[in-house]
């Protein structure tokens, strides 16, 4: 039985209604194929840990943070996330561009099940060499910046415990699903944000600019973009103050990153160029931005941000190796809604962490802050249960887990 259906405002009315939500940047909504299951607000931890109900179809101002959780659990196709194969087929086939393109550490992870491969089955070779094939003229690493992203953030929270304890505990703002759930229903705390740019927009304007320079190609002439588990990374990369390179280029009309494609859309892109992911020899990452560490590519699942963070914290701060427990730290590891763990920092002390994954989860820990029962200096959310690997822009095979 579907407690939803025959709401009082959409009395099964789909039909007559608007189509398409143009306004959406990453998720695609066509009311006439909805049923009213109602899965979609099953699975909107965001919806429903505000509202408690919703009626359906979902309405063009639902608080939408992007993450298109609902995009893998919709039967019918009526919720899917926008697509840019198109633009980016166009810049491919057009020979005065050079078209970029970075890939994040969950897709690698994920793009084999599109394939028939077993669930976890790490493509990273082989997704590169597809890359090749289809003509992109250079596949990078998210990973490189990830290892910034690291770095800064855990710079700032090692300033914060010693300058401004009043900002502690930091949040991590890699997430932009999370980062977009605060700005809506955490205006309060904002200031516990980490100021730090996602993976993904570090190396948009590092594409844009230290790398066009070092490969001696203009700018302009240079499309970039990026394979992401994740639909919210279409909107992040729209934020209209996402043209760092732009502005230091002089040129408003520079993006930092231009287009975003799921997991899902890149099988679809390798499969209408014929090409059997499964059968590809291994083929290495470009150079430069090709590089990255064991610790940037764990930030593809929940806890890994906050274990990069805290090993680079140790060796900031100390100059020596972390012990061997922060090398392998399974009190963040798992898939646990919420999960807390301590370390210990010489010259900072204790450090005491959170790792917070579904916004649902994000809510309870969000209260705790504003009530002064929070002992954690640093809390990592990421917006899907379980972290980008679960993300909603990854094969809708990999369901997302349950807490
Ligand atoms: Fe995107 Fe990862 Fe955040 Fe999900 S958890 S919204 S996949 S960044």
């Amino acid at each position: 039985p579907n407690q939803y259906e025959g709401s009082k405002n959409y009395p099964i009315k789909v039909k007559g209604r608007i189509a398409i939500d143009s306004k959406n940047p990453s998720i695609m909504r066509d009311d006439a194929k909805c049923i009213l299951c109602g899965q979609c607000l099953e699975v909107c931890q965001n919806v429903m840990s505000v509202y408690g109900s919703y009626e359906l179809p979902i309405k063009d101002d639902t608080p939408c943070v992007h993450c298109g959780q609902c995009t893998l659990w919709c039967p019918t196709g009526a919720i899917t996330e926008k697509s840019n194969i198109n633009e980016v087929v166009k810049a491919l086939n057009d020979p005065t561009k050079f078209v970029i393109v970075q890939t994040a550490p969950a897709t690698r992870v994920g793009l084999g099940e599109e394939f028939g491969l077993e669930a976890g089955t790490i493509v990273e070779g082989k997704q590169v060499a597809a890359l090749k094939k289809i003509g992109f003229d250079a596949v990078v690493d998210t990973t490189y910046s990830a290892d910034l992203t690291i770095m800064e953030e855990a710079s700032e929270v090692a300033h914060r415990v010693l300058k401004e304890p009043n900002k502690l505990p930091q949040f991590t703002s890699c997430c932009p699903g999370w980062v977009k759930f605060c700005e809506y229903f955490g205006s309060d705390i904002m200031e516990h944000l980490s100021s730090c740019k996602s993976p993904q927009q570090m190396l948009g304007p590092l594409i844009k600019t230290y790398y066009a320079k070092h490969k001696n190609i203009h700018p302009k002439d240079i499309v970039s973009v990026s394979i992401m588990p994740c639909t919210a990374k279409k909107y992040e990369c729209n934020r209209p103050e996402m043209n760092a390179a732009g502005i230091m280029l002089g040129d408003k009309n520079i993006r930092d990153v231009d287009y975003v494609l799921t997991t899902r859309e890149l099988a679809r892109l390798i499969k209408m160029n014929n090409i059997d992911l499964t059968t590809l020899e291994d083929t290495e990452y470009d150079s430069i931005l090709g590089e990255g560490t064991g610790a940037g590519k764990i930030f593809g699942t929940t806890g890994g941000v906050m274990e990069a963070a805290v090993r680079t914290l140790y060796w900031l701060v100390t100059k020596q190796d972390p012990p061997e427990v922060l090398l392998d730290w399974q009190a963040v590891r798992g898939l646990a809604g919420v999960k807390e763990a301590s370390a210990n920092v010489p010259g900072v002390g204790e450090v005491k962490v959170a790792v917070c994954s579904g916004l649902k989860n994000a809510r309870i820990i969000m209260e705790r802050i504003r009530n002064h029962t929070a002992p954690w200096q640093f809390v990592e959310f990421m917006a899907c249960p379980g972290g980008c690997i679960a993300g909603g822009g990854q094969p809708r095979t990999s369901l997302p887990p349950s807490d």
